[in-house]
Formats: structure tokens, sequence, C-alpha cells
């Protein structure tokens, strides 16, 4: 609503409307000066990843080494996607706001998520991308009632001009959740999980893919969907997350390769 009253608005309407609706912080709801935005205490609570990060994991370094440098953990076991870039880290305000949008009923954060996922992932987002959520299996939507992965899919594909396509890659088995899972069992756990839908080839052979998901953390999850694309005809992949669940910066992940 405020959207639509905004944009009709001259700068004397809209400071009657702020007092009316006034801005909130999308983590904690204090008042805040700018719409999509958080409070100077959330916004210090964002691990945000900058550059220079790993050309391949999209992990920061310490100190600037050059454009398409490999981390360490990259040139020991590649993944077998491109590149990934994520906005944060998964701690702090960021947690908390995958938490409310997947959880709390706070659907309206795909837009401000969507919007930080199209800056972190600029240099492979383009009008010839094709945009695919990760997907959830059907008795777990039906039962969480959206895809998180989706919505923020959508935001993106109309951010950067790519093409949305949910509905190519497909979970054909129930998985079981991959939280507290050890890596090893995150693997085991989603093998042959995905397959791609034959009728859909067309709009997936030759493209240059980006994978969306709101978390990434030992990555088994984008590893499976990623083989499951290139087998099928994919030029590449990229992945595109929210969070990144770092090992080294948390107890939650542990590796992030195949
Ligand atoms: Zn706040």
């Amino acid at each position: 609503m405020r959207e639509k009253l905004s944009s009709v608005s001259s700068g004397v309407v809209r400071g009657a409307l702020d007092a009316l609706l006034p801005l909130r912080c999308l983590c904690c709801d204090r008042r805040v000066g700018s719409d999509d935005g958080l409070c100077p205490v959330c916004w210090h609570g964002m691990a945000f990843i900058e550059k220079p990060v790993c050309y391949r994991l999209g992990t920061p370094f310490a100190y600037d080494v050059g454009e398409e440098t490999w981390s360490p953990r990259a040139i020991a076991a590649p993944p077998v996607f491109d590149r990934l870039r994520s906005v944060a880290f998964y701690e702090g305000s960021a947690q908390r706001l995958v938490l409310a949008y997947k959880f709390g009923g706070r659907r309206e954060l795909a837009r401000p998520m969507g919007k930080w996922m199209c800056n972190a992932g600029r240099e492979f987002l383009g009008p010839d991308s094709v945009i695919i959520p990760v997907p959830l299996h059907w008795a777990r939507l039906v039962s969480r009632r959206f895809n998180q992965a989706a919505t923020l899919a959508q935001v993106i594909a109309t951010g950067c001009g790519g093409t949305y396509q949910p509905d190519i890659l497909k979970r054909r088995k129930r998985t079981r959740r991959q939280v507290g899972l050890p890596a090893k069992e995150r693997r085991k756990n989603v093998r042959s999980a995905f397959s791609v839908d034959k009728s859909r080839l067309d709009r997936l052979e030759g493209r240059h893919v980006v994978l969306i998901d709101d978390v990434i953390t030992t990555g088994a999850t984008v590893t499976a969907c990623t083989k499951t694309l290139l087998a099928a005809g994919a030029a590449s992949v990229d992945v595109l997350t929210f969070a990144l669940a770092d090992p080294a910066r948390s107890d939650a992940g542990q590796e992030i390769h195949p």
C-alpha cells in the first residue's frame, strides 16, 4: 500500500504519510528514515560479504589478490558450479531476516532480500540468465505454503531482466532436513533428489543458469542441483544465495564444495 501511495504523493504528502505509516527496520521493527532499510544497529549486525572474494566460492580474502583469484579451498576441491555469491554470512541480522522470511510469515522480505541478491550477483546476472530456484518437494511446499527460493528468484529475474523458470528443476524425493546433518550425510541425503522436466529441456540447453537459494551451508543441495542441470544440457551454472554459512565463522556449515 505504501508503495502505491508513495508513487503518487508529493514530498509534502509523503511526509504526512510517513507520520501515518512510519517506516520500520526490516529486521527489528524500529522506526527508520528510508524504505527497504535497516536501523543502524541491524545494519551493523549484517556481516555483508564484500570484494575481494574467491572467484569460485565467493568467500572474502583479507586483502586484494587480483581478479579471478581462487581461494585454497576452491583450488583443493573446485565446486561443480562456476561461481557462488552471497549477500552476507548467515549470522546476526542476515540470519534473523532469513528466519523471519522463511518461517515467520514475512514474505514481503523477498523484495529487499532479492534486491540485495541482485547486487551480490551482478557479475553474472543478465538478460540471458535463466533464473532457477532450488525446488521444494511438493509435500514440503504444502506445509510451508511457499518456496522461499522461488519468491526470491522472481524478484531477481525482474531485477536483472533474466528469465524466471521455476518448472524446469524438480525435487523428486523428499529428503530429510539438512540442518544438523554432517556434510557426508547431506551429500547422501540429496543424491538423486533432483531431476529436470524433459518437456522443458529447450529452455535449458546451452543456457547460462543462475541457481537461487536462501542459504547455503555445505553446498550439498546446490551441488546436486548443478550436476542435474549440467547433465541436462545447461551451459553453465552460477549460484546466488542470500546467506552463506561459513565454517570459518559459524558452526552451521562445514565445507562448501561437493
Ligand atoms: Zn533494526
